[in-house]
């Protein structure tokens, strides 16, 4: 049994991670601004509190802790990140969070910690046709992000390689790419396409409106695929930023369609104005596949079978 603490435990990812740590047998204490929102959390021990602020970590058990996972950061949907109006906001409380944690990660001994990145670190350049993103660990450097978003995720990888370097931290970098499943957020703007769509579908009979032309791709990984991939990465000895995403890539029209075929509709398009983002974007699995021995098993369709049956639930509360 390891001592692993989770921060942003809160929120969609960091609770799926303390359930599936608590199921595997370990003690964990997870630390956010707010409880989960869907379900009550696994955790031992909670603490809630501001980690862009010390005065946070004092009130964390004093335990010998393993492992801390590092989840917690100032994020949202398209609409959130990519419409620039909370950039300042977003850079500011993250760097902080980061800077805090690699901090109190030397202060308390912890052994390692893991750190949520983002494929938003990927240059806009690589990203501008469609059907041939790049997203290879290499590219992405020389840096161009086309978000406040990316441009913190890659300063905070660089933050947590430094102190690997200077301390001895032992880090460990996902670059997750578009997570989406159950008790996820799905309305309120903060919410990924997969659910904003889900939604869309459920709560209309005619029209589905889309974000820029829908030509544009992703690729999005399951939830369960997330977690296993982030504890594959973790028990490795890969000690490099590296892809934890699908290599299933879609466009965001087709996207829609699969939504709609799930759910029986037959509602028309409509393309309007709104924060799309690069054009193109889908995880380039070889290095997680070689290095880490690991690949997502879930469908697009399974995760948004499961997606969407569980936004229904949610939608007759
Ligand atoms: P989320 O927003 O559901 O969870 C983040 C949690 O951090 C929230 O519960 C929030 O309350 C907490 N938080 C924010 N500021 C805080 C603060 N100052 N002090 C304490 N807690 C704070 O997001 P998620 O989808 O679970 O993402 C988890 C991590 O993975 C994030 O770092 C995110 O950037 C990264 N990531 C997620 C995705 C995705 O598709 N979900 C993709 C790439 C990277």
């Amino acid at each position: 049994m390891k001592k692993i603490l989770v921060f942003g435990a809160g929120g969609f990812i960091g609770h799926h991670l303390v359930t599936r740590l608590k199921n595997d047998g370990h003690w964990v204490c997870g630390v956010d601004l707010k409880y989960p929102e869907f379900s009550t959390t696994a955790a031992d021990d909670f603490v809630l509190g501001d980690l862009s602020l010390l005065e946070t970590y004092d009130k964390i058990p004093v335990v010998d802790f393993d492992e801390l996972y590092q989840l917690a950061a100032d994020m949202g949907g398209a609409e959130y990140i990519f419409t620039g109006i909370n950039d300042a906001k977003i850079m500011h409380n993250s760097s902080l969070i980061n800077l805090n944690s690699a901090k109190f990660c030397i202060s308390k001994k912890i052994k390692k910690v893991f750190f949520s990145s983002s494929a938003c670190v990927y240059p806009m350049h690589n990203q501008l046709d469609p059907c041939n993103p790049i997203c290879t660990e290499d590219s992405a450097y020389p840096a161009n992000p086309d978000s406040e978003y990316g441009w913190e995720k890659i300063f905070s990888e660089r933050m947590y390689l430094s102190y690997a370097r200077n301390y001895g931290l032992n880090v460990r970098i996902a670059r997750y790419h578009n997570i989406y499943g159950p008790e996820g957020t799905f309305q309120g703007g903060k919410e990924k396409a997969p659910a904003a769509i889900c939604r869309k579908v459920l709560t209309s009979d005619d029209v589905i409106e889309i974000f820029g032309t829908g030509n544009q791709t992703r690729s999005f990984l399951y939830i369960d695929d997330c977690i296993d991939g982030t504890l594959a990465l973790m028990n490795s000895e890969y000690n490099n930023p590296i892809n934890i995403g699908s290599d299933e890539m879609v466009s965001i029209s087709d996207l829609v369609d699969i939504v709609l075929s799930i759910g029986e509709k037959k509602c028309a398009k409509r393309y309007i104005t709104g924060p799309v983002g690069v054009m193109g974007r889908c995880s380039d699995n070889y290095l997680c596949k070689k290095e880490i021995g690991w690949s997502p098993v879930i469908s697009l369709r399974d995760g948004l079978i499961k997606t969407y049956n569980w936004i229904t639930t949610q939608l007759v509360k």
